[in-house]
């Protein structure tokens, strides 16, 4: 199943390129009081909610995609973990171009670590990546991004599959310069997270998926997942190592080589084989 975030927080379907409304799914969720619990309600009601939000699709006239404004596809995200470096030709690339790395030495990804983006910074595809600092060089990062379905801690990487609800595209936009990786990647608008929900039983084989990003048409990253370093299972147990993840928790697994340079008004087109595409528009802060 598709799930998509669209028109201020309904929940959607998508099927042939239209969008149809699910929302009235959304009703089965119990109303939350406190003590709250920890994570996104939908993601974690998920497979107790999918007959329901088939049958509200089945009921929906559908609407065509292109006239909807697309959400980033989860409500609550607790936080997005990210991991550097995962990609060998990045690492070398990173290496040998300080516009990319101020800081002399590249950590490999077991030595640096994860890091945090702050959930601040998360918009879905229809809205435009703000460039905060013109003056300075911000890059695009396309991504696999993953979306924790269940309550994750010291999980071993060959058992950490069930653990993902589903897949999207990710962007971790990135300002190049000296700062914490964490600083640099959390500016508003820096997480772009669509163009949907694809649910893990609809992607077979997340670790060798093809995907690119092309900025005014011209091809920058080209790679496929079975480039990563620390694949999906052993980016889950690496991060619940240190910390449980909760429904709706993110990872981006990395990006390939080829980060550049965007500025205002260029247009970004991402796309991941069997999650999706999407386009996105660059723009200066107000
Ligand atoms: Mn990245």
């Amino acid at each position: 199943m598709r799930l998509c975030r669209y028109d201020s927080d309904r929940l959607g379907v998508v099927r042939d390129g239209q969008v149809f409304d699910a929302t009235a799914a959304l009703e089965a969720i119990p109303p939350r009081r406190p003590p709250y619990p920890i994570g996104d309600p939908v993601v974690a009601a998920l497979p107790e909610l999918r007959p329901a939000i088939e049958a509200a699709a089945g009921r929906a006239t559908p609407r065509p995609l292109s006239s909807v404004r697309l959400e980033a596809p989860v409500w609550h995200v607790g936080k997005v973990v990210a991991a550097p470096v995962n990609y060998r030709k990045h690492m070398e690339e990173s290496e040998a171009d300080p516009a990319i790395n101020f800081n002399r030495q590249v950590l490999g990804i077991r030595t640096a670590g994860l890091f945090l983006k702050a959930t601040s910074s998360i918009i879905g595809p229809s809205d435009p990546v703000r460039l905060r600092f013109p003056d300075r060089r911000n890059d695009h990062e396309v991504e696999l991004a993953l979306v924790i379905g269940r309550t994750a801690r010291d999980v071993r990487a060959a058992d950490a599959l069930p653990y993902v609800a589903g897949y999207c595209v990710g962007l971790d936009m990135t300002v190049r310069g000296t700062e914490d990786r964490s600083f640099r990647k959390s500016v508003d608008s820096y997480t772009v997270l669509g163009p949907w929900l694809v649910t893990a039983d609809e992607v077979p084989n997340p670790s060798d998926l093809p995907f690119s990003i092309t900025v005014n048409g011209e091809v920058r990253q080209h790679a496929r997942t079975s480039d990563l370093l620390l694949g999906i299972g052993e980016l889950i147990e690496f991060a619940t190592r240190y910390y449980t993840l909760h429904p709706g928790d993110v990872i981006m697994t990395g990006t390939p080589e080829g980060v550049g340079p965007v500025l205002p008004g260029d247009m970004m087109h991402a796309r991941i084989e069997g999650i999706g595409e999407m386009t996105v528009r660059i723009e200066a802060a107000a």
